[in-house]
């Protein structure tokens, strides 16, 4: 029999967990998708789109689909999904995994504002009174910046705005990740940008940014991750497989007893 297993994806990490976890033959591998994005790129095992209902809606899926493990591999801004998993999986009694990648740490020479939120970002960058600014946010998070009529904003998205606010003074660059450091450089240099607003995602795809601002003495208006629900952590698919391992050790000696009972 296998165990079924639910992986919350939409990052990198929840691919390549997908493709470790589709040698495992005693598994059956459910990816859990947004839907967010038309015509994702579907992982290895099976996916299936679209929110659950609330922690509600994803415990019944647990205890419906008999699901024995859970791998919170949701990007570390999709903060109401962690909460969901958290309280559903306790719900449910389903061990809980949150798999995320590690957060970037300011280095010597770097020049940071880390803030909890967008207002805070606003408020910073109004007191630093920068002129030409790289926001790199995501196309949502766009509207609490429009209002600063007096700064020039290079706005970086994957897809386009939809809607795109108004903004007085702005330039809108579509290109996705990842972006090596040569032209991070050359993008900041030929935009003449003073500062960058961007989210501490981590990883490597989209740190180059940082390096090339460190460069120059640019300032970077970092936002902190939001909080999440204290649950086993592990920084990388190799952590998440050694986890499951140890799941899977509990499972064989709940079925032996049983078998030789048998
Ligand atoms: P969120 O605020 O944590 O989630 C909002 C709602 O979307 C959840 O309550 C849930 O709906 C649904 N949802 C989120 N992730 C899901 C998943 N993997 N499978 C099924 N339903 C899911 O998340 P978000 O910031 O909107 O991000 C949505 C997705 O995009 C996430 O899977 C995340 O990994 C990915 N992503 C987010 C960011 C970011 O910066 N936020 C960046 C890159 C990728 P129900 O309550 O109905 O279950």
């Amino acid at each position: 029999m296998k165990e079924r297993i639910l992986i919350l994806g939409g990052t990198t990490e929840a691919y390549v967990l997908a493709e470790a976890l589709a040698a495992h033959d005693d598994l059956r591998v459910t990816n859990s998708l947004a839907g967010r994005t038309t015509d994702p790129r579907l992982p290895a095992g099976e996916t299936r789109i679209g929110g659950f209902g609330g922690p509600e809606g994803l415990t019944d899926y647990l205890r419906e689909q008999r699901i024995r493990a859970v791998f919170d591999v949701t990007h570390p801004f999709a903060a109401s999904m962690g909460w969901n998993a958290y309280q559903a999986c306790h719900a449910a009694h389903v061990p809980l995994l949150r798999l995320e990648r590690p957060a970037w740490i300011p280095e010597a020479g770097d020049r940071w504002d880390q803030v909890e939120g967008w207002d805070e970002a606003v408020n910073t960058l109004i007191q630093n009174r920068p002129q030409r600014v790289l926001l790199a946010v995501g196309r949502q998070e766009l509207v609490p910046f429009a209002g600063l009529d007096d700064i020039w904003f290079l706005i970086r998205a994957v897809t386009p705005p939809d809607p795109m606010p108004e903004f007085p003074l702005a330039e809108l660059l579509l290109s996705r990740g990842p972006f090596d450091l040569d032209s991070e450089r050359k993008l900041l240099d030929d935009h003449d940008i003073d500062t960058i607003v961007c989210k501490n995602s981590g990883g490597v795809a989209t740190s180059a940014k940082l390096i090339a601002a460190r460069e120059r003495g640019i300032r970077v208006i970092m936002r902190q991750r939001p909080q999440r629900p204290e649950t086993p952590l592990a920084t990388s698919v190799e952590g998440a497989l050694n986890w499951l391992e140890t799941r899977k050790e509990k499972w064989r000696c709940e079925r032996e007893p049983a078998q030789a009972a048998g």
